[in-house]
């Protein structure tokens, strides 16, 4: 079977099980079978796919597919900000709208940085990459996230600069830090049953929901902001669209200060970041 065989059989077998974006979802997996960029596949189409191997996890990666597994869980390979993350069911697929987050905390100088609930790493990884004087702690209290977020440092070139603790919450947390961030789970319980599949089967569990009412990571991460800020410092935390005045009157209440809310491209609420004062 040769890569135009390949990307036809795929399109076809995608399409006919209802997969929504065919031939997008059918180039990524034959690319990254391959091991090129989707782009490359057209100069090559007589080249041979591959090995028997390759031809079964084409197979398999189809299968798959047509189950809900999203490509990146698929392929292992999810782009964020300006790097690729290797990603796996056992962390959260990283998401367009969390690079609002990294667009803003990159709008000022930071030195320590600390992401509590790192998963895949996405978020401190791509802004160590940015500050290449910062340094960075990111907690997760799976292990299987935190060795995931360790390979993706070393693939980025950060492994230097970053710790990755196994900690619920603050419990393993010491020191100050200048900028905290966090994209924790904020799904609702009675949410989760309306998930599409490909989030609510492929993302882990504890990295959407407190099976509670989406607010008990803001509780705790709010309860250790004062302690864990520098004078000055920042923080910015993704949330749900709903959940802007709870999160805000929690801060408050902690007593940080210049509490903003930003939306996302969709105008939904998403980022909430305020400040310690000086
Ligand atoms: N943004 C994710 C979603 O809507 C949820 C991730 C999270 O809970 N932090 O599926």
């Amino acid at each position: 079977m040769n890569i135009r065989e390949a990307l036809g059989w795929a399109v076809s077998e995608l399409r006919s099980a209802g997969v929504d974006t065919p031939e997008r979802d059918a180039r990524a997996i034959v690319a990254a079978i391959k091991g090129i960029e989707p782009m490359r596949l057209r100069l090559m189409p007589g080249d041979p796919l591959g090995s028997i191997a390759d031809q079964r996890t084409l197979d398999e990666s189809l299968t798959a597919r047509k189950h809900g597994m999203p490509v990146s869980k698929i392929i292992g390979r999810r782009a964020f900000w300006k790097h690729d993350f290797h990603v796996t069911t056992e962390v959260l697929d990283p998401r367009p709208e969390t690079e609002i987050l990294v667009e803003l905390a990159l709008q000022e100088p930071f030195t320590r940085v600390l992401d509590l609930g790192t998963g895949s790493g996405c978020i401190l990884i791509s802004l160590l990459a940015e500050r290449p004087a910062a340094k960075g702690v990111g907690t997760d209290i799976s292990e299987k996230a935190v060795l995931i977020a360790g390979g993706n440092a070393a693939r980025i070139g950060v492994a230097d600069r970053i710790i990755l603790p196994l900690s619920d919450w603050w419990d393993d947390v010491g020191g100050q830090y200048d900028l905290i961030v966090s994209n924790p789970p904020y799904i609702a319980a009675a949410e989760m049953i309306d998930l599409q599949t490909e989030v609510r089967d492929f993302d882990p569990r504890e990295a959407l929901t407190d099976e509670a009412d989406g607010l008990t990571a803001y509780r705790r991460i709010s309860a250790g902001l004062m302690a864990h800020l520098t004078p000055g410092g920042r923080v910015l935390l993704e949330i749900g669209p709903t959940q802007a005045d709870a999160v805000m009157a929690m801060l408050a209440g902690e007593g940080l200060t210049d509490i903003t809310v930003h939306a996302d491209l969709d105008g939904s609420d998403r980022i909430i970041g305020a400040r310690k004062s000086m």
